[in-house]
C-alpha cells in the first residue's frame, strides 16, 4: 500500500469482550474471531483456505481524508483507510470478522484496496486454526508501535 495507509491502534479495553461476528455474503471463507498472542482480537481461518483466493472483505462508511483525521484524533481503535487525497474509509463500525485482522511481517495474505472497500487474499494456503494477517504497509504510527507478529525477520515496529 502505498497510497493508503491502515490506520488501527490498540485498545485494552477492547480486548474484554468478544466481539458479535456476522458472516456476510462476500465473506467467502469461515473465519472466527479469537484472542491473538499479536494483538487483541485476531481472525482465525476457520476452514481450509486455498492459496490466492479471495477470504473476504470489509466494507466501511465513505467519508473525507479531513473527516478521518478528526476521527483517528478521537478514537481508540480505529480502521480508516485513506483511498486519495481527498476520499477515505471509515471501518470502525463494521462487523465484518476481516476488520480483526492482524499485521505480520511476513503474513499468510495479503490486503486489497479496490472500489472502497478492503479485500482480503491468501498469499498461500491457510489451515484452519492458523491466524490470518497481513502487511499493513505504512501505518499513522510511522514505525513507533513496536510490532509484536513474533515472525522471523520482524521489522520490529509499524
Ligand atoms: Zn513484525
Amino acid at each position: 500500500m502505498s497510497e493508503a495507509g491502515v490506520r488501527k491502534t490498540r485498545d485494552k479495553a477492547a480486548r474484554e469482550k468478544a466481539p458479535a461476528v456476522v458472516r456476510p455474503p462476500w465473506q467467502k471463507f469461515a473465519v472466527a474471531v479469537r484472542n491473538s498472542t499479536i494483538d487483541g482480537h485476531g481472525a482465525f481461518a476457520a476452514e481450509p483456505i486455498p492459496a490466492r483466493l479471495k477470504i473476504g472483505e470489509i466494507r466501511g462508511e465513505s467519508i473525507s481524508v479531513q473527516e478521518a483525521r478528526i476521527r483517528a484524533t478521537r478514537s481508540e481503535r480505529i480502521m480508516i483507510v485513506e483511498l486519495s487525497a481527498r476520499k477515505a474509509i471509515d471501518f470502525s463500525k463494521s462487523t465484518d470478522p476481516m476488520r480483526f485482522t492482524n499485521h505480520s511481517c511476513r503474513p499468510n495474505a495479503r490486503l486489497v484496496i479496490r472500489h472502497g472497500r478492503v479485500e482480503f487474499y491468501a498469499r498461500r494456503g491457510i489451515a484452519p486454526g492458523e491466524e490470518i494477517t497481513v502487511d499493513y504497509g505504512d501505518t499513522h504510527h510511522d514505525g513507533k508501535l513496536a510490532c509484536r507478529c513474533g515472525a522471523p525477520g520482524c521489522r520490529g515496529a509499524l
